[in-house]
């Protein structure tokens, strides 16, 4: 299911680390249903959307309906999207992986941050 040359030590790790959705913290399953509904199953998350970023700060584990919602979206702006918000997800809900890349990232952007 690696497919970003994530090394394998990393791998390992957060998939210890992130056993729910670090964004919306449900519960996550490993392998895809034969049917049935996926969004619970695991995908592979760069926080920032940097491929070139691989590092326990910015790879993370989400599930496929955060994954396929934020897309390639900024951080901050699918944070505040309509789906985060209906599901009540922001910047206190989330993992304290995705809060530390808000924490760095909010001293880096020179946009001010409503909401987040
Ligand atoms: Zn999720």
């Amino acid at each position: 299911m690696n497919n970003w040359e994530i090394p394998i030590w990393l791998e390992k790790e957060v998939q210890e680390r992130d056993k729910t959705c670090v964004y919306c913290g449900i519960q996550m399953i490993e392998q895809m249903p034969p049917r049935g509904p996926r969004k619970n199953v695991a995908t592979w998350e760069h926080i920032i959307n940097d491929a070139s970023i691989v590092s326990r700060e910015n790879i993370a584990r989400c599930c496929v309906a955060c994954n396929s919602s934020k897309g390639s979206k900024k951080l901050f702006d699918w944070i505040q999207s309509s789906y985060c918000k209906k599901r009540g997800i922001n910047k206190d809900t989330v993992a304290e992986v995705v809060k530390e890349a808000l924490r760095v990232h909010a001293k880096l952007d020179i946009r001010p941050l409503e909401g987040v």
